[in-house]
């Protein structure tokens, strides 16, 4: 099976070396996997998903997750396609799904200044859900300057530019198989 994980990668003109190997991120996807089928047994929770970033951690971590769910999306663009965050956030697209009275989980590859989580959750909490718990594959935890609410966390990581495994440079490098940080850093 071909897996496209080299050890350093070309993007838009820009070095980037391996930070968090692909065995690495199985283990600990597949430990929060587990985590949260312990937590919500018998709870049926709807995992919503922050697009584009988001899509690979949730498509792995629902595997590992061993109880009924249901899954949905939004989208929102904070970044461009620069390496640091714009400071607004815009809405492209809503979930489709009628989350009253449920159990969600909010699903978001990175937290760095907090503002694109803070923003979701106050917005999901007008669709009056019985509770929203939130997870993040990662946490610039340096970076983060509102206030937010972090149930999950994968892996803590300094306030530095990462992409793979989802995450983006001007949309490029989503189908890496690892984590990957700028040459130097
Ligand atoms: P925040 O609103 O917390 O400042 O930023 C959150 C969003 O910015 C993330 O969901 C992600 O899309 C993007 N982002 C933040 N840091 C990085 C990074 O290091 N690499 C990439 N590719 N995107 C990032
Ligand atoms: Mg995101
Ligand atoms: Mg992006």
């Amino acid at each position: 099976m071909a897996i496209y994980k080299p050890e350093t990668v070309e993007c838009n003109g820009e070095t980037f070396h391996v930070y968090i190997t692909q065995e690495e991120l199985q283990e600990r996807v597949s430990e929060l996997g587990e985590e949260l089928s312990r937590h919500y047994e018998g709870r049926n929770p709807i995992f919503i998903g922050v697009l584009n970033g988001a899509y690979i951690f949730l498509s792995d971590l629902m595997r590992h997750v061993e109880i009924s769910c249901e899954v949905d999306f939004l989208k929102l663009s904070s970044y461009g396609d620069e390496k640091v965050s714009s400071g607004e956030v815009t809405d492209l697209k809503d979930i489709d799904a009628d989350i009253e009275d449920r159990n969600v989980i909010l699903v978001e590859d990175i937290v760095d200044t907090g503002l694109s989580m803070k923003y979701i959750v106050e917005k999901l909490q007008k669709k009056k859900p019985a509770s929203i718990e939130t997870i993040t594959l990662l946490h610039k935890t340096e970076a983060t300057r509102h206030d937010v609410q972090l149930d999950y966390v994968g892996f803590r990581i300094p306030a530095l530019f990462v992409l793979g495994y989802g995450l983006d440079y001007a949309q490029e490098g989503r189908n890496l198989a690892q984590i990957y940080i700028l040459d130097g850093e």
